[in-house]
């Protein structure tokens, strides 16, 4: 039930993280995988291990904010059976510390990334009337983060992307549909918890808005991607997965 055994699919931000554990998890459940990236050493870096583990995936190094180069990427790529936007950047700082720049850096990656690679990649699964895109957007995008103003703003923005895109096309087959993880112990929080006195007890506090007190490991957020990826999920569209540990549950 969980086969993408002769799919395609591509994954931005497929060098690090969630996307890395996105990719890996597709390749093991037979598809074709696109890594694209903007950091080529990552990205090729996972095409490598996929490849060691048996199985198949290339990179192709883009900035998702460059609207220019998606389109020329679709030009060059195969058609897409599953497109998962996944790349997407953080700011910490509430109104007070945001400036008008940072909102648009945000913007541009978290928004305009997804659209971008939506308008370069969906034409061609509407026009063979079947697909999956996937939309990482955050607990972000349906509760307010203390002190992630952009970032509250711009994953709300991704959860209507979302919602806008199932609304207009899923009568094509083509399905939409956003995860909306609460934090996750990828490589970079953990990075930023070793730079803590006491990473413990940082680890716990951070980990404290989730009512099970852990964070999420990357394959967690990966195993969401891969139920909305195969056709077990065909009556899934407009839908957005929570995977928060009960964050959004109430307090
Ligand atoms: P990460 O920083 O570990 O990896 C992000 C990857 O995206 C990197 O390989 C980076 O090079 C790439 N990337 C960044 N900007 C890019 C751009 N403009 N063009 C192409 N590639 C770009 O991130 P992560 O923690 O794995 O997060 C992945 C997604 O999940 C993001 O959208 C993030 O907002 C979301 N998310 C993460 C968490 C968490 O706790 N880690 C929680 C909720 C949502």
């Amino acid at each position: 039930m969980f086969t993408l055994t002769n799919k395609i699919a591509l994954v931005t931000g497929g060098g690090s993280g969630i996307g890395r554990a996105i990719a890996r998890l597709f390749a093991r459940q037979g598809a074709f995988v696109w890594i694209v990236d903007r950091d080529a050493l990552a990205g090729r870096g996972e095409v490598d291990a996929i490849r060691e583990e048996g199985g198949q995936a290339d990179f192709a190094e883009l900035d998702v904010s460059d609207a220019a180069a998606a389109a020329a990427l679709a030009l060059r790529l195969p058609p897409l059976d599953i497109l998962v936007n996944n790349a997407g950047i953080g700011h910490v700082g509430s109104l007070l510390e945001t400036a008008a720049t940072d909102l648009d850096r945000l913007h541009a990656v978290n928004v305009r990334g997804p659209f971008n690679l939506c308008k370069a990649f969906v034409p061609g699964m509407l026009t063979r009337r079947r697909g999956s895109v996937i939309n990482l957007a955050s607990i972000g995008g349906v509760l307010a983060v203390r002190d992630r103003l952009a970032y509250t703003v711009t994953k709300h923005a991704v959860v209507g992307l979302t919602k806008a895109l199932a609304l207009d096309h899923s009568h094509t087959g083509v399905r939409f549909n956003a995860i909306c993880p609460g934090r996750v112990e990828t490589p970079f929080v953990r990075s930023r918890l070793a730079e803590y006195p006491d990473p413990e007890k940082a680890y716990r506090e951070m980990a404290s808005t989730q009512l099970n007190g852990r964070m999420a490991q990357p394959d967690e957020i990966a195993a969401a991607a891969l139920y909305l990826a195969a056709d077990v999920s065909a009556m899934v569209t407009g839908s957005n997965l929570l995977i928060d540990g009960g964050w959004s549950a109430g307090k």
